[in-house]
């Protein structure tokens, strides 16, 4: 049962949702000020505008009127002194009356405040007239008639008076179409600012009800994920309990069937947990339970699920286990960890702890069997003395014993130089010549004789040794490969070391490549990686930067055990691999059985095509040799050509082959 995380969601529900609602609200709100202040603002402008529009226009034709009252006394003058003289007088004052006019109503347009344009229009008839008199009337008729000018007054009268009227009229009218205009614009702004007011009020409530909703939600939440980690999870410990243990084990049944995958169940029982609980109390007892929790789950990686079932009883499920020796290794590392004495509240407390293991799918397939094997091995561990662990199976208690005490000695034997180095020739096929030399780890057990490769590689790929030891390989390969290297610097072989993938996962690349070659001079061309096919099946980014470093170099790669593992041809291709080396297990039945022998053929014309050189490991019969000639495989390694020897063997081989070939080419 994974934690759950709609706790997490549900509080980022409520503030995504609160979020969402304060832009929604600020954006209304703005909007809504927006549009008010721009109605307020054309308000006050067409409030301050209209007295000084107004006062202007109103002077303007009072001014004109003035004009027209100048007009009218002239005219008046005129008639009474019958002075034929003031023609041109009259005629100066109409002119100023009609430039006035005209001047109205070129400032002003017609849809002005004032309605110039209406002034003008009734205005206009009577300086018509006046104008018809003075510049042709006064020509035709006679001007000093008494009659004429008697007309021509009572007409200007007429205009005056209209205009005054007009005057009165036009401002009056104006003014009520003004006034009507800002009140409009007025009730607008009243009724943006309403709305603004009743927008922000149900934002407001709405801010206030989501808030509400979500905290109920996550109140509720909380509630349930306390329950569920009461259900779930043990109170002192905090790991999972019984119930999710059970439920976590199905699922891993579950999954070991789909995917095939090994897994382990441990069952750990703390030794003389009821006396520390009767004589130092309860507290320190949970005390202890809940150190202990910390230990185990310090002991195991992330992936591994730690369990407590109840009392001094707790459990491990090791995951996606390569190898069932792994779970060995992690039940003496808890053993080893819970031996060391616990302090609690100024005691020092000593426990330990027995630990009962057994493995899926090799011991049951079936969760509630698992666990009872599980128990019933840790009986047998508490029988045995404690403070150790043992398998369901004796087999496999006797492979884990076997399996620790390499890893002890290996320790042993890596300080105290018990491992040594062979070399291996590899020989081109075509001209019978030494190409290569495999360099292959030995070690020689002082009491126990000689232990294979076999033996113990994996043990030291599954305990990380193998980091170690490969490191020591490597340099201890260069330095006596510098024998031969320095006495035919272009004919001597080239230098091939096995390197594990553990060894890649530790950070095995060009550092520590380029250092070790620094210190023994040894040069990058002339040296081999041999890597196995799952290293190329690596998604770790890493692994793929180390290989593309040693391309760089000069290093090369070559792909050991070739058809073994996945074959994939397209990984050949991606990765800068230059040599093959096809596994002994289809050299062995190339002559006895066809159709192995097509498939040596088809590796081999594969290789050429992708550019690769061929080594077949393996070959220990003449026949096997020829066979391999007649497919033009490049080159051979093998028994039957030479088997792992010291450094000195293979310098003394190199020598002979140098002398020959001198020989040789000297003849
Ligand atoms: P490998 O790299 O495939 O080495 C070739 C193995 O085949 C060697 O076994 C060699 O002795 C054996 N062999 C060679 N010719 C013949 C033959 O004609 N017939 C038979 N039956 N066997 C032949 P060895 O030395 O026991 O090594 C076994 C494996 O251990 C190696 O396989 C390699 O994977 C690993 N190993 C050896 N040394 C190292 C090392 O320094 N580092 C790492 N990581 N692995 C190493
Ligand atoms: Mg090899
Ligand atoms: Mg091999």
């Amino acid at each position: 049962m994974r934690p759950d995380r709609s706790l997490n969601s549900g509080g980022k529900n409520l503030i995504a949702g609160s979020l969402a609602t304060i832009v929604l609200v600020a954006s209304i709100v703005l909007g809504a000020a927006v549009i008010s202040y721009y109605a307020q603002k054309t308000l006050s402008e067409i409030e301050e505008a209209l007295p000084i529009t107004l006062a202007r226009q109103e002077n303007e034709v009072t001014l004109l009127v003035a004009e027209m009252d100048d007009l009218v006394h002239a005219i008046y003058r005129s008639r009474l002194e019958q002075a034929s003289g003031d023609h041109a007088l009259l005629l100066e004052s109409v002119k100023k009356v009609d430039l006035h006019l005209r001047r109205l109503r070129n400032s002003y347009s017609f849809n002005d405040l004032i309605g110039v344009s209406a002034i003008h229009a009734a205005l206009s008839p009577a300086i018509f007239d006046i104008q018809i008199w003075l510049t042709e009337g006064v020509s035709v008729l006679d001007p000093d008639s008494p009659q004429i000018l008697k007309l021509v007054g009572q007409r200007a009268i007429n205009a005056h008076s209209e205009g005054m009227q007009l005057l009165a009229r036009a401002a009056g009218a104006e003014l009520g179409i003004l006034t009507q205009q800002s009140q409009r614009i007025g009730k607008f702004r009243d009724v943006v600012v309403a709305i603004l007011g009743l927008l922000l009020l149900m934002s407001m409530a709405l801010v206030f009800f989501v808030i509400r909703q979500q905290r109920t939600l996550l109140a509720l939440k909380q509630s349930e994920e306390q329950n569920r980690v009461r259900a779930n999870y043990d109170a002192v410990t905090g790991l999972p309990n019984r119930a999710n243990f059970i439920e976590h084990l199905g699922e891993a049944v579950a999954r070991g069937q789909r995917s095939r995958t090994l897994f382990a169940l441990l069952y750990i029982d703390l030794d003389r947990f009821k006396t520390i609980n009767d004589t130092l109390g309860h507290d320190i007892g949970d005390q202890l339970i809940k150190q202990v929790g910390v230990r185990i789950r310090e002991s195991v990686r992330n992936t591994d699920l730690v369990a407590r079932l109840g009392g001094d009883e707790f459990t491990v499920l090791l995951a996606d286990m390569s190898d069932v020796m792994h779970a060995s290794l992690i039940a003496k590392l808890i053993v080893d960890r819970l031996a060391v004495p616990f302090q609690l509240g100024g005691h020092e407390v000593y426990t330990g702890a027995s630990i009962g293991i057994t493995v899926y799918p090799t011991d049951s397939e079936d969760a509630s069997t698992l666990l009872k094997n599980a128990d019933m091995a840790m009986y047998q561990a508490k029988e045995r003395g404690r403070n150790t662990f043992r398998f369901f199976t004796t087999v496999m208690t006797e492979q884990a014993r076997q399996f620790l005490e390499i890893d002890k000695d290996l320790r042993r034997a890596l300080e105290q130089s018990e491992l040594y180095l062979e070399y291996q020739p590899i020989y081109d096929l075509e001209h019978n010549l030494v190409s290569g030399v495999e360099a292959l780890m030995r070690w020689y057990h002082p009491e126990k004789g000689m232990i294979t490769p076999d033996r113990f590689i994996p043990v030291a790929e599954e305990t990380g040794l193998i980091v170690e030891m490969g490191r020591w390989a490597l340099g201890q390969a260069c330095r006596d490969a510098m024998r031969w290297q320095n006495i035919a610097p272009d004919a001597a072989p080239y230098l091939a070391v096995n390197v594990s993938m553990r060894q890649f996962k530790s950070g095995f690349g060009k550092e520590q490549v380029e250092s070790v070659l620094q210190e023994t001079g040894f040069p990058a061309d002339r040296l081999v990686l041999e890597i196995t096919e799952s290293l190329l099946m690596e998604e770790d980014e890493r692994v793929h930067e180390a290989l593309e470093d040693f391309r760089n170099m000069g290093v090369e790669l070559a792909v050991d055990d070739f058809g073994t593992g996945y074959s994939a041809l397209n990984y050949l291709r991606q990765f800068p691999v230059s040599i093959l080396k096809i596994d002994r297990s289809f050299i062995e039945d190339m002559v006895a059985v066809r159709s192995e022998a097509r498939l040596v053929e088809t590796i081999i014309a594969m290789a050429k095509g992708l550019n690769l050189r061929v080594v077949a490991e393996g070959v220990e019969t003449v026949e096997q040799q020829d066979a391999l000639r007649e497919l033009h495989c490049g080159m051979a390694q093998g028994f039957l050509l030479g088997r792992p020897t010291d450094a000195a063997s293979i310098f003394e081989l190199l020598m002979a082959q140098l002398a020959s070939r001198s020989s040789r080419s000297a003849s």
